[in-house]
């Protein structure tokens, strides 16, 4: 034995105790869930036992008849969950419960809202585990010995959640963990079986071990009684107790598959849909893949991580599967995947390279565009919220994918100058079938907001045709459209690029295309071209981008990314109809000519949600401006009234 003290005390990692705290507030009103957490990974431990024990000698024979066990007893106000699973020896009690080793945690507690229902959600599904326990418990003790290791190497764990933990070394016998919470005054309630019965059918049922509840020792007659009858029947078993996923179709109800995807996620919405498929042929395995009806809190940001679909070998965990089996732009699915032809004992390197994985892959990728396309076809809330969810992340398909490119294409949901409100969107499908008899391009404009786009004088002319814009105002819009270059056959065109031909168009007159050379005189290597235009009726200029140049929007976005990008001299087009030209034409060369001119192009780039080099001068010429025409109509009416 070493030196160490029989006791020791540890203090927390900061972030522990943090969020313990947090945790403890915020799922307050959520209390039950901390049976789940604990059963979860009492599961959890079983698995990591099977799956050890293909390849682990001294594991051999240890696997057999794994259960979790609950027990309590209201004189104690003990409750407690035991498994013969995995265990943990001294070290892994020291990093599994004294820190937080999820590289997460800061993010996902810093994009805690304070708000507790909101919260409650997130904490959920970020999975607070085993610390759930001091949701309820004024003091949680851990037994816990490996599996594999003698039983002089057990450990006991005791903290009350206040910023320090004990730990000692300790005479185990039995494998595995088992977990005894002393329950807060407040929370006794929850120390009867029908109450423990119910939380463990709700949260638990299809956990893949039996669940077994036992009756606390008793201590008046009619209750010794009652004990007697139980040790001859034994404890009951709560759960279903068998993995679902194997289970055929049509022994199973909605409610069923609901459950599984609440213990399988922490998710406390129900999914939005979900699909079960035993496949069959030269390769055999089930699946059963879910679509969440809201996004993880870092979704978004998090494009790498992809968690929730496990793999299974013959009912065997084996290992999360999403980063072999989905693709980044699927990384919201959620699911099983059982084979029953890949070998047990294959190494999870091995695996991860198997031809079969990749059909797997292929055939999760076919079934949840399935999934989602009927999701589409019903329409309506769930359909909405799925846009809202993940309609952002499915467009990083069309760019990834290429396969399965038009196929996610039709999938996606746009504004367009044809819906009305912010809400409303459109398929390209549906463009389609609206396009004008000649039109031959889908037609679209990227911009930062839909009222950026809505304002946008590129719009113009194609409202004076009648020709409906996609208006596309989502980040990843203008990658997007970089790698769909087209839909059924139709080229997709920015209206602010290259040259736009809407039919008859009359040759510009000579003395508009004078003016735009003087305009362009004026403006040097601010602008490329200067051009009268056939894209405006009502705004006096527009910016125009060449057809392979980067759009402003999509320069905006790379420098915010830190990224330098060149700065781009745009083409300006001009409407020779708008009065402001028409006053321009009239004024001599040089100063106020110069300064309108700058004017112009500093408006059109304003108006699409641009952002002016020199902001400051803009103002100064608009206020120079400002004053010589009021200080004009100002004297006249002071000449008027002495007259
Ligand atoms: P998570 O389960 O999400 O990893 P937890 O906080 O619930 O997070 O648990 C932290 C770690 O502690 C687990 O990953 C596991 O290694 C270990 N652990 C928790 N409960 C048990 C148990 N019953 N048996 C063995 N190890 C456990």
């Amino acid at each position: 034995m070493s030196d160490a003290p029989a006791v020791e005390t540890r203090a927390f990692d900061t972030e522990v105790h943090q969020l313990l705290k947090l945790m403890i507030n915020a799922l307050y009103s959520n209390r039950e869930i901390f049976l789940r957490e604990l059963i979860s990974n009492a599961s959890d431990a079983s698995d990591k036992l099977r799956f050890e024990a293909l390849t682990n000698e001294g594991l051999k024979g240890l696997d057999q008849d794994l259960a979790i066990d609950v027990s309590f007893d209201p004189a104690s106000a003990t409750l407690s969950v035991r498994d013969r699973g995995i265990g943990m020896n001294r070290a892994e009690v020291v990093d599994n419960l004294g820190t937080i080793a999820r590289s997460g945690t800061r993010r996902f507690l810093e994009s805690l809202s304070g708000d507790q229902q909101k919260d409650a959600r997130m904490i959920g599904q970020f999975g607070v585990g085993f610390y759930a326990a001091f949701i309820v418990a004024e003091r949680v003790s851990v037994e816990t010995r490996r599996a594999d290791e003698p039983a002089a190497a057990g450990v006991r764990w005791t903290s009350t959640g206040e910023g320090e933990y004990q730990i000692e070394d300790i005479e185990r016998p039995e494998q595995g963990t088992e977990i005894t919470l002393t329950l807060r005054e407040e929370h006794r309630d929850l120390l009867s079986d029908w109450q423990l019965r119910r939380i463990i059918r709700h949260y638990s049922n299809h956990i893949a071990f039996p669940i077994r509840l036992h009756k606390p020792l008793a201590e008046d007659a009619e209750a010794a009684q009652e004990e007697k009858e139980q040790q001859e029947t034994g404890p009951e078993l709560v759960n279903a107790s068998q993995a679902l996923w194997t289970r055929p179709k049509s022994e199973l109800s909605d409610a069923d598959y609901t459950e599984f995807y609440t213990g399988l996620t922490g998710d406390s919405e129900a999914p939005l849909s979900w699909a079960h498929h035993h496949v069959e042929g030269s390769q055999r395995y089930s699946l059963l893949l879910y679509l969440p009806s809201s996004a993880p809190f870092d979704m978004l940001i998090n494009r790498d991580e992809r968690e929730g679909i496990k793999l299974y070998i013959q009912r065997v965990f084996i290992m999360d599967a999403a980063e072999q089996v989905v693709p980044r732009y699927l990384r919201f699915m959620r699911g099983v995947i059982d084979s029953a032809d890949l070998p047990l004992n294959i190494s999870r390197e091995i695996l991860q390279d198997s031809p079969l994985l990749k059909k797997i892959r292929a055939t999760v990728v076919k079934r949840s565009l399935n999934l989602i396309e009927k999701l589409a076809e019903q329409g309506g809330e769930p359909w909405q919220k799925f846009l809202e969810a993940f309609g952002s992340v499915l467009k990083e398909g069309v760019i990834e994918d290429f396969e399965q490119r038009e196929r996610i294409a039709g999938l996606l949901r746009f504004a367009s100058t044809s819906t009305s409100g912010d809400e409303e969107r459109t398929g390209l499908d549906d463009y389609v079938s609206r396009m004008q008899e000649d039109q031959e391009q889908i037609w679209y404009l990227t911009a930062d907001s839909l009222q950026v786009a809505r304002n946008s004088p590129h719009l113009e002319a194609f409202r004076k045709h009648g020709i409906e814009v996609l208006l596309l105002t989502d980040r990843i819009d203008e990658w997007l459209v970089g790698h769909l270059h087209e839909y059924k056959g139709k080229a997709l065109k920015s209206v602010a690029r290259g040259k736009l031909d809407l039919g008859e168009q009359a040759e510009p007159e000579e003395s508009a295309r004078k003016l735009a050379g003087r305009i362009k005189k004026a403006l040097g290597g601010r602008v490329g071209n200067v051009l009268p235009s056939h894209r405006l009726t009502e705004s006096p200029a527009c910016v125009v981008a060449d057809e392979h140049e980067l759009s402003p929007m999509m320069a905006r976005m790379m420098r915010q990314a830190g990224q330098e990008v060149p700065e781009a001299t745009p083409n300006l087009e001009i409407n020779p109809d708008h009065p402001l030209l028409g006053l321009m034409d009239a004024q001599p060369e040089g100063g106020r000519f110069d300064e309108l001119a700058s004017l112009l192009l500093d408006q059109a780039l304003l108006a699409e949600g641009g952002e002016l080099a020199d902001p400051a001068a803009y103002v100064r010429r608009v206020n120079d401006l400002l004053v010589a025409a009021l200080g004009d109509s100002d004297r006249s009416e002071a000449v008027e009234a002495a007259s």
